[in-house]
């Protein structure tokens, strides 16, 4: 009965806290692809109890953040070039299958939203604060998306943003010139949405992804040993 469902423990929260943790600090590249991380160092570190680490771990694996194997520490999930250039190409088709619908669908009040989004990131670049900025990001996609109106889409596009977007920041990190080349990219996309112009906002899509794809192989290619690491089947 429905009535006698248990009272949930406090415990509960530290799991999605600890899981929000570190999601986080994936998503902002401050836990790189392949680095170790171990239950009992999550513990002591955030001052927890292993019970609900261990239940953050089985989340994040669950929902691709980390890989586990038996009697090792865990890893934050690793792409090879191949699955990375997998996920834009996916990502990229719906993204531009869907813009007729976004276009159709997208409210003034959408647009004030995405605008007050994207003057936070070019704040956060000005003060190379990439926090705010990998945060904000991901919310303006969130909110593009959203305006398509199809919570499917919605929800297996994001999954392939967390996938995608920790290599967006390793391939970023030292220059200044791709975050404000992408910075620039978000703006005119805002744009061409606002002034419904298709041909443009998908010249955008296909243009940011294959900034990334190109950026991080040239560096492969080059032998960029920090950028060789993140990946599978690279050899550093
Ligand atoms: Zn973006």
């Amino acid at each position: 009965m429905r009535s006698q469902l248990p009272r949930l423990q406090s415990r509960v929260s530290i799991t999605d806290e600890v899981f929000e943790t570190l999601r986080s600090m994936i998503i902002q590249g401050k836990l790189r692809p392949g680095e170790k991380i171990t239950e009992s160092g999550v513990a002591v570190e955030m001052g927890v109890s292993i019970t609900p680490v261990r239940e953050a771990f089985l989340k994040l694996e669950a929902a691709g953040f980390i890989a586990s194997k038996p009697r090792q520490p865990s890893q934050v999930s690793m792409l090879s070039l191949e699955e990375l250039e997998q996920y834009v190409f996916i990502r990229s088709t719906l993204e531009q299958a869907s813009l007729d619908r976004l276009l159709e669908r997208i409210t003034a009040s959408d647009l004030d939203a995405l605008w007050a989004i994207a003057t936070r990131m070019r704040q956060s670049l000005e003060q190379r604060d990439w926090d705010s900025y990998a945060k904000d990001h991901r919310s303006l996609h969130e909110l593009l998306l959203q305006s398509v109106q199809w919570p499917i889409l919605q929800q297996i596009v994001m999954r392939i943003f967390d996938s995608l977007d920790r290599y967006r920041f390793l391939g970023n990190a030292r220059s200044l010139d791709q975050w404000t080349e992408d910075q620039c990219g978000h703006e005119e996309l805002l744009r061409t949405i606002e002034r419904k112009d298709k041909e443009a906002a998908i010249r955008l899509v296909v243009e940011s992804h294959d900034r990334l794809v190109i950026h991080l192989k040239r560096a492969l290619e080059c032998g960029d040993h920090d950028i060789a690491v993140h990946f599978t089947g690279v050899r550093p």
